[in-house]
């Protein structure tokens, strides 16, 4: 018998037919019974609606490494779990007991699933679940562990940025908690609240006087008000008066003199006390607003607000000093210390932090990327090449030459910020290679000392781990 050779047309014919119907079917069930209650919910109701229908994606780091996920009992119960433990607490957050980190600014995403339509409607039908989209963050493992192990058992932060993208590759934040056992821990952690903030992030929340720090804006407030600043010089005896109040240099002996450049190698506070008795204090206050001081940084993760209050009308030349050496009311927090650091290294262009990198589904498939964004230009380029310049004697002749005999070249500042009676919190900004930047560093340890003797060598390890 011969076959109508028009026959297995027909067939995928019926068939198409047959998928194109259930698909309509399915697209008129999903416009009336689904996309209502997704779409026209407010964000609590949504979430539950989702969280009924969808298992909660995974977080992943850059290089592959599964830092969330959430595993099905034969109950049908589920379990999030967190492979690396207390190592990305802070930044990956915890989805119980008050959701943080991405799983709080991602929630909606990793409780959406975008999953072929077939395939949905497959779990449609079956009443199963869906599998949720991944997040696949900018967080790069073998930094975060360096960086994690590098802070030992000291209270601190440390950030690792890409300056010309904005990608935060490591954000650490110490004490820190295991988010897998939280709802047992939950009691004690929040009585160590008070003592040792364990929830808190610090890398993006803690905000900390900058110390030493912050003498790069103040030597750039400087060179915008003082064209010749290129011959400014300060003969620098150790110790700076004002009206009763004393300013002392570390190192008791001075400097003697001194240009700009090594004023800032030199770390030396009367150098920079002197400069800022003779700033233009409104102009100092505007600057420090366009590097985003008293402003919220734009990111999607929770943030604390740095703060300058100083200004013409409300302060005294004592407090200019004391704030154009990183002391006085200044306060900022190790996240946004990177995006200034980041700044310099990046020709004086400020880009806008993040730390997802894409979105996919459960097949691999692309759900949404993102892409490096510039903020603003606080500094021109020329302003920018300066103070690296300077940020490089840092290095070579100043206080961070525990990184003088690295292979690749390193550029930074160190700070020693004092906070009352106990030991100074330990600072140290920077970035490497110098002559074309791939990462920067912020760092700071609480209450131990000065930068040079706690943070740089944490920076240290970190150069080291990136580069070799
Ligand atoms: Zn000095």
């Amino acid at each position: 018998m011969k076959n109508d050779p028009k026959k297995p047309i027909y067939n995928v014919v019926y068939i198409f037919i047959g998928l194109f119907a259930l698909a309509m079917g399915y697209f008129a069930y999903f416009i009336v019974f689904r996309s209502n209650d997704i779409i026209n919910s407010t964000y609590n109701k949504r979430q539950y609606v989702l969280a009924e229908r969808v298992i909660r994606g995974e977080i992943r780091s850059a290089d592959g490494e599964t830092l969330a996920k959430t595993m099905v009992e034969e109950d049908g119960s589920e379990i999030r779990e967190y492979p690396y433990g207390d190592l990305f607490a802070h930044v990956v957050g915890r989805s119980t007991m008050g959701r943080s980190g991405l799983e709080e600014s991602e929630n909606i995403r990793l409780l959406t699933s975008n999953i072929n339509p077939i395939e949905q409607m497959y779990y449609d039908l079956t009443g199963v679940k869906s599998p949720g989209d991944h997040i696949i963050t900018t967080l790069n493992t073998q930094l975060q562990q360096t960086a994690y192990e590098a802070l030992g058992n000291y209270r601190g932060a440390v950030v690792v940025m890409e300056p010309s993208t904005g990608k935060i590759l490591a954000m650490v934040s110490k004490p820190s908690y295991d988010p897998n056992t939280i709802d047992e821990d939950w009691e004690k952690l929040v009585e160590d609240e008070e003592e040792e903030s364990p929830l808190l992030n610090r890398a993006a929340q803690g905000l900390y006087p900058p110390g030493s720090t912050f003498k790069i804006l103040t030597a750039l407030a400087y060179m915008r008000q003082n064209p010749s600043y290129e011959s400014y010089e300060y003969d620098c005896d150790g110790s700076i008066e004002e009206n009763g109040m004393v300013i002392h240099d570390y190192s008791r002996k001075g400097h003697g003199k001194i240009d700009l450049q090594l004023s800032l190698a030199k770390s030396c506070n009367t150098s920079f006390a002197s400069i800022g008795r003779s700033l233009d204090l409104d102009q100092f206050h505007a600057l420090t607003e366009d590097f985003l001081f008293n402003k919220y940084l734009p990111v999607t993760m929770a943030s604390g607000k740095s703060s300058f209050p100083l200004q013409k009308a409300n302060s005294s030349k004592k407090e200019a000093m004391q704030t154009a050496i990183g002391q006085g009311r200044t306060l900022i927090t190790p996240l946004h210390n990177a995006m200034l650091v980041s700044t310099i290294a990046n020709g004086g262009a400020m880009m806008r932090p993040y730390v997802v990198d894409r979105v996919e589904n459960e097949d691999g498939g692309k759900v949404k990327t993102f892409t490096p964004q510039l903020y603003s230009k606080p500094m021109t380029a020329m302003e920018a090449d300066y103070i690296a310049e300077m940020m490089r004697k840092v290095v070579t002749d100043g206080s961070a030459t525990k990184l003088k005999d690295m292979e690749v070249e390193v550029a930074g500042k160190t700070g020693s910020a004092e906070h009352g009676k106990e030991k100074a919190h330990s600072w140290f900004i920077g970035y490497a290679p110098f002559d074309n930047p791939e990462i920067a560093v912020s760092i700071v340890v609480e209450s131990v000392g000065t930068g040079s003797e706690y943070a740089v060598p944490i920076a240290r390890k970190i150069f080291d781990a990136y580069f070799n």
